[in-house]
């Protein structure tokens, strides 16, 4: 039996349906729309005779138990943002659905395969973005602020998670599901324009971007716009705006899809009448390479101090996060290209900018690798986001070769 793409492209478009409106998908983790979404997915896979379970992070897991006890994990996301897209994540949970079919008529596989729904990728109702996936991954680490969280109505996330059979004290009990896991496997819609610019249908991703992100403040003196003469400014702003076109050079000189973003500018007193005292500059860097990255956050800071000196100004800069880059797994890379390579004919490897569940589990130490459809216009998280269907049905494809040949791996020895 072969996997069917186009059930696939139907059940997405049934999904939009059920959980979705005009203004796009509402499948919000920890409500009762992604809740009528997780029981629907139930519905649809109960068919393979796979066994379903909720760990205590409230990731929904399906498992066609194989000779061995090791397992090849397929991943995704059924929940999406307020007004979302209607392929963010549920592609790759419903391409599993259908590689998990086709592996159900052939028979017991060699290997266990598991399908995981994780339980609030998005972040979207409390601002805490891989819940599930981190929990299982044993990265979580950040409970005591999640305890403090509540969503715009005043919910708190414990409360939200108890309603939905999740205590935050034992999310982290979901490890155990990763015991077995000798490798992980993830579709995903590409959210950029790459692919599309590059008329590729499909992408083999290499890891996630690490990210640097930081506020630099910088500190002038407020003056009379009308007395003051130029020579005799401190303008806090002049340095934050040349530091705003320096670090796009910096990213055009390190090349290979590093970015930098200046994502926003306060200003104080920030009134038109008078030179800039305090310019509050947020500043994001990525790359995936950590050498570089570590090189980026230098030059930008030596840059911003001869900036301040040409001004006559001060800078300081406080870290707000950070995270390395997540380089997946070499062997798992080569499946993946030879996967893209018998479905397209072609092959391009590229970085992913966002994070994504798979980013957690090959921080937990399984080989794991994503793979990229193209997305039109590079849009995201928005009712807006679309991927050509004969595109949606290659994915399908290339993920269903994917998991033969990492199941074949897995089953001589491969893997974690
Ligand atoms: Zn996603």
């Amino acid at each position: 039996m072969a996997v069917d793409p186009q059930r696939t492209v139907a059940e997405l478009k049934e999904l939009r349906g059920l959980t979705g409106d005009e203004n796009g998908a509402q499948r919000v983790a920890w409500t009762d729309t992604w809740e009528r979404a997780r029981e629907w997915l139930r519905g649809l896979v109960a068919e393979t005779g796979a066994t379903e379970a909720t760990d205590s992070a409230g990731n929904q897991w399906f498992t066609l138990s194989g000779a061995s006890e090791r397992a090849v994990l397929i991943g995704g996301h059924i929940d999406s943002v307020p007004n979302g897209g209607w392929l963010d994540g549920c592609l790759n949970v419903l391409a599993g659905a259908e590689v998990l079919r086709r592996i159900a008529a052939e028979g017991a596989p060699p290997v266990t395969v598991r399908l995981v729904n994780w339980a609030d990728e998005e972040g979207a109702r409390f601002g805490r973005s891989l819940f599930g996936s981190s929990a299982a991954a044993g990265s979580m680490s950040d409970q005591d602020e999640l305890r403090e969280l509540t969503d715009r109505g005043g919910v708190p996330l414990p409360a939200a998670l108890a309603a939905h059979g999740v205590d935050l004290d034992s999310a982290l009990a979901a490890r155990k599901e990763l015991d077995s896991a000798a490798a992980y496997l993830e579709l995903h819609i590409e959210q950029g324009p790459v692919l599309e610019s590059l008329g590729l249908p499909l992408g083999v991703v290499l890891g996630t971007f690490g990210v640097e992100r930081h506020r630099v403040t910088w500190r002038g003196q407020a003056a009379h716009a009308g007395s003051t003469p130029m020579d005799k400014r401190r303008d806090a702003l002049a340095g934050a705006a040349k530091l705003a076109l320096e670090i796009r050079e910096i990213a055009r000189r390190t090349g290979g899809g590093a970015v930098c973003t200046s994502g926003g500018v306060v200003c104080e007193p920030g009134i038109v009448t008078s030179v800039v005292e305090t310019a509050e500059q947020l500043l994001d860097q990525r790359d995936l390479s950590a050498q570089r990255l570590a090189a980026m956050l230098s030059e930008a800071k030596a840059a911003s101090e001869r900036f301040a000196a040409e001004e006559s100004i001060d800078v300081a800069w406080e870290r707000i996060w950070s995270i390395e880059p997540i380089l997946f797994d070499e062997t798992l890379i080569g499946f993946a290209e030879e996967a893209v390579q018998e479905i397209d004919g072609t092959v391009h490897r590229l970085p992913s900018g966002p994070l994504h569940d798979a980013a957690e589990v090959s921080r937990a130490g399984v080989p794991t690798v994503m793979l990229f459809v193209q997305s039109l216009r590079g849009l995201s998280h928005t009712k807006l986001e679309d991927t050509r269907e004969e595109h949606l049905e290659l994915a399908v494809l290339a993920l269903d070769r994917l998991v033969a040949k990492t199941v074949a791996w897995v089953a001589g020895g491969g893997g974690r």
